[in-house]
Order: structure tokens, then C-alpha cells, then sequence
């Protein structure tokens, strides 16, 4: 049988040191995972259920280039931890969630705040300040075979050489196995599904013709240069 239209181009992430890739079903992101970034942008730090939005899969981008969006004056980079899965499921239990994972890689969450800020003040959704296009930045992933699974560690973020944003992974309110766990109840997961798990404080704009460094140790760096 043939499509009616061209099929999509598969979304297909590099995986280091390796020549094979990883592909794509679909993205999900956590809000408010750190408590220093809860607090930055003015909400309790207390540990409430975590809640869950969306990046479409081809968001996600491997290229050393990241296109101002239009429609916004005010973008923010917030890096965090990625999560690759190899296997899903319904209610998956947190003691058995890393089994899910595949391998693990640094990204940036591109949010257009001032759209953000309208969306909350509007009760409207954030798909227009979270889900654009190139809006998801992503190293190559590295195995958790490789690496095993990284409960703290470093993660930073520079604009131009300076310091932006700082924090541990050991700081996430809710880990990766209860993260996993909790969008199972919500989701059914599935390999190819990638999690964006949050970000440390210190989030902030960028600009055209700004570099953006980060990394978290043990994992690995990322630079995009913002066009
Ligand atoms: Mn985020």
C-alpha cells in the first residue's frame, strides 16, 4: 500500500560513539522539578504532583544552530537532563523505571516566556511557547550501558562564557524512576519516548548571536549558537 502523501521524515537523534541512531515517538517535558527554579518563577517549592507538557518529536534538533522563534521578544533557555526510552508500559512501577531507559543526553526547553506568561494569565495552554520550531536542542545519547543511570551530578548553563544557570541533579523534586512512573499512569510510554525532566534555577533570555554552553558532568555538553 502506498501514502497518500510523502511519508514524514522519521525523527532520528545521534547516539555518541556510535553509528547508529535513536528514533523519536514522542516528547514529554516536566514543569517545576527543581525547587530554586519553582521558587524563580514564583510558585511553592513544596513537592506537588508533577505536571507534564509536550514538545513535538521533530522539535528536537542536533544541529549547532538555534533560530530566534518569531512571534516572541523573550527566550529562554532552561537545560535539563534527557531521558531516552527503550521500553514503556502502563503504570510502571518507579522500582522497575530504569529498566525503561535507554540512555540519557543534556538539552535546552527554548521557551518563549512572554508567551508563557500570557498562556498563564489567559489559562491557556503553552503549546505555542513550548512546542516551536528548533525549540529543543539535544546532545547525541549516551547508553546508560555506558554511563549507568545519573542520580546527581552537575548541571550548568553558559550564555557567552558566563555562568546562567547551576544545579545537581541530586536537586530534582521528582527522580527519573518517579517521573517515568507518574507519566505511566497518565501516558502509555514506549520506546522512542523522550523526557525532558526539568530545570535548575537561573533561567534566563537569550539573544541573536549569543552562544549557549552546557553540560552536565558525566553525560555530556551541548553549544548552540542563537541565529
Ligand atoms: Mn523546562
Amino acid at each position: 500500500m502506498t501514502t497518500v502523501i510523502p511519508l514524514p521524515a522519521p525523527v532520528l537523534l545521534l547516539v555518541a560513539h556510535s553509528d547508529q541512531t535513536f528514533p523519536v515517538r514522542r516528547v514529554y517535558c516536566v514543569g517545576r522539578n527543581y525547587a530554586a527554579h519553582a521558587i524563580e518563577m514564583g510558585h511553592d517549592p513544596n513537592r506537588e504532583p508533577p505536571f507534564f507538557f509536550q514538545k513535538n518529536p521533530d522539535n528536537l534538533q542536533q544541529t549547532a544552530e538555534f533560530p530566534y522563534p518569531p512571534l516572541s521578544t523573550d527566550v529562554h533557555h532552561e537545560v535539563e537532563l534527557v531521558v531516552a526510552l527503550k521500553q514503556g508500559g502502563d503504570t510502571i512501577d518507579a522500582v522497575d523505571a530504569l529498566d525503561c531507559v535507554y540512555g540519557y543526553a543534556v538539552g535546552i526547553d527554548f521557551t518563549r516566556r512572554d508567551l508563557q506568561a500570557e498562556a498563564k494569565a489567559a489559562g491557556k495552554p503553552w503549546t505555542a511557547a513550548k512546542a516551536f520550531e528548533h525549540s529543543a536542542p539535544v546532545s547525541p545519547i549516551v547508553p546508560a550501558q555506558a554511563i549507568g543511570h545519573p542520580m546527581d551530578g552537575n548541571i550548568w548553563l553558559k550564555v557567552n562564557g558566563e555562568a546562567k544557570q547551576q544545579g545537581d541533579l541530586n536537586q530534582m523534586i521528582w527522580k527519573v524512576p518517579e517521573i517515568i512512573a507518574e507519566l505511566s499512569k497518565l501516558f502509555t510510554l514506549a520506546a522512542g519516548d523522550v523526557i525532558m525532566t526539568g530545570t535548575p534555577s537561573g533561567v534566563g533570555p537569550v539573544s541573536r548571536g549569543d552562544v549557549v554552553s552546557c553540560g552536565i558532568d558525566g553525560v555530556a555538553t551541548l553549544t548552540v549558537a542563537v541565529v
